[in-house]
């Protein structure tokens, strides 16, 4: 059973903001680099210009997505299902006779037929460039044979790690800028706050982070002010009560 999209109204507005966004580390990080900066690893972090570890905004965003997919799917809204293309809008059956004919996902995050209209930067360590060197180590690992689930034999691997310190819960820090509907921008807060895990090595623990966003900044309408909880309050009209 599908809920209607849009209330009209007011609350299709659209709203042009700039969302700070924090992504709290509390576990050893990876996210796989093109080149090997360091020769002592098989697989090495992506790194800036400046050779610091960094989250691209596809990374983030692509999270962020799967997220929301997973949410309208509990929430029994359409949402489509690449990859058949009967199933992905604007040809989604349940969207069929919609003056826009995309799911909330597309809305937000566009697709290859409706441009995203969300940027998504890059996220930066909000630490000192000495310490995160010092975090930046080769991890052993063994290649694990999938049926037998035994180690393979000669198949030794290192992949450098951002490992901080155990107490220590260094953030990547960034924002994003995009204009939406303030429903739309409730949608992408809260898939980015149930982000727990970025980049790889899930299975040995790697990669788990706790995401917050602080308050936007207005870009446009000038003069109104937005709070992330009020965004949020706009989702709990889709939600299933
Ligand atoms: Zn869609």
């Amino acid at each position: 059973m599908m809920k209607e999209m849009d209330e009209g109204g007011a609350d299709n507005l659209v709203l042009t903001l700039e969302l700070p966004v924090e992504v709290k580390m509390s576990s050893p990080f990876f996210t796989a680099g093109a080149g090997l900066r360091s020769p002592s690893a098989d697989r090495c972090l992506l790194t800036d210009g400046a050779g610091l570890p960094y989250i691209s905004g596809a990374t983030l965003k692509g999270r962020a997505r799967a997220t929301l997919e997973r949410i309208l799917r509990n929430w029994q809204l359409a949402v489509c299902e690449p990859p058949r293309p009967e199933m992905v809008c604007p040809h989604h059956p349940h969207l069929a006779g919609e003056e826009e004919p995309y799911c909330l996902c597309c809305r937000v995050f566009g697709s290859p037929s409706r441009p995203g209209r969300v940027f998504f930067a890059d996220l930066a360590l909000d630490t000192y460039r000495q310490e995160v060197e010092r975090w930046m180590v080769p991890q052993p690992g063994v290649a694990v044979d999938r049926y037998t689930g035994t180690a393979v034999a000669e198949k030794l691997y290192v992949t450098e790690v951002l490992r901080p310190p155990f107490e220590v819960h260094p953030a990547f820090k960034g924002s994003l800028v995009g204009t939406l509907n303030r429903q739309e921008w409730g949608l992408l807060i809260l898939s980015l706050l149930l982000i727990d895990y970025l980049g790889g090595g899930k299975a040995r623990g790697w990669g788990r982070v706790e995401v917050s966003c602080r308050e936007p900044s207005v870009v446009n309408p000038r003069g109104e002010r937005v709070k992330v909880e009020d965004l949020l309050e706009e989702v709990r009209k889709l939600a299933p009560v």
